[in-house]
């Protein structure tokens, strides 16, 4: 955890109801917090990339035609950026809560220290990610292929023991619905009808 942090959470240990210093460690997390952007940048690339070819070879062959460079796949690309920007920003609410609840649990600094190092270090939310973003661009390619071969429709096939949320969405979608996945981690794929 970078020093500026842990100062600012050292500053908080006598002063657990204090607002000014609990804004004071957030300042410092929001200062110090940084994605290493370009190394995450090509990682998510490269997933985009996979998961996408993967996706209009697996639909190209069940078609029976020839796999087309996927617009959808493209755009995830392009919009990379953007996406970890929504990444850090939301790892950087989840370090705030973290902070704010140790606070007003009169939690010392090193307890906050460890819940914020927690969400840094976080490998099972990079595992939701990778999961969620390459299902993303497999997707997204497949939908792509069916539309190329000139089909209307694309079938929204959930996993063995699907949320409520996704059960309802099993099924024929138009072309221009939202293609899975529906939320972080959601295993649903998109098929051809058949
Ligand atoms: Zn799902």
């Amino acid at each position: 955890m970078a020093q500026a942090i842990k100062d600012a959470l050292k500053a908080t240990k006598d002063h657990t109801d204090s607002v000014f210093y609990a804004s004071t460690a957030l300042l410092a997390v929001k200062q110090n917090v940084k994605f290493d952007a370009t190394k995450v940048t090509e990682a998510l690339g490269n997933l985009y990339t996979s998961a996408g070819e993967l996706g209009a070879k697996t639909a190209a062959d069940s078609l029976g035609v020839e796999a087309v460079a996927s617009k959808s796949v493209e755009q995830l690309l392009a919009d990379r950026g953007f996406t970890l920007q929504g990444i850090s920003d939301s790892a950087l609410t989840r370090m705030s809560d973290a902070i704010g609840q140790g606070l007003s649990n009169g939690q010392g600094y090193r307890a906050i220290g460890d819940s914020v190092n927690a969400i840094i270090d976080n490998t099972q939310r990079a595992d939701v990610i990778s999961i969620t973003e390459s299902n993303r661009a497999y997707n997204q390619a497949f939908v792509d292929q069916i539309q190329a071969a000139g089909g209307a429709q694309f079938d929204w096939v959930t996993d063995g023991d699907p949320c409520p949320e996704c059960e309802a969405l099993e099924g024929l979608h138009d072309i221009g619905d939202d293609v899975p996945p529906e939320h972080p981690n959601c295993m649903c794929v998109a098929a051809a009808p058949e």
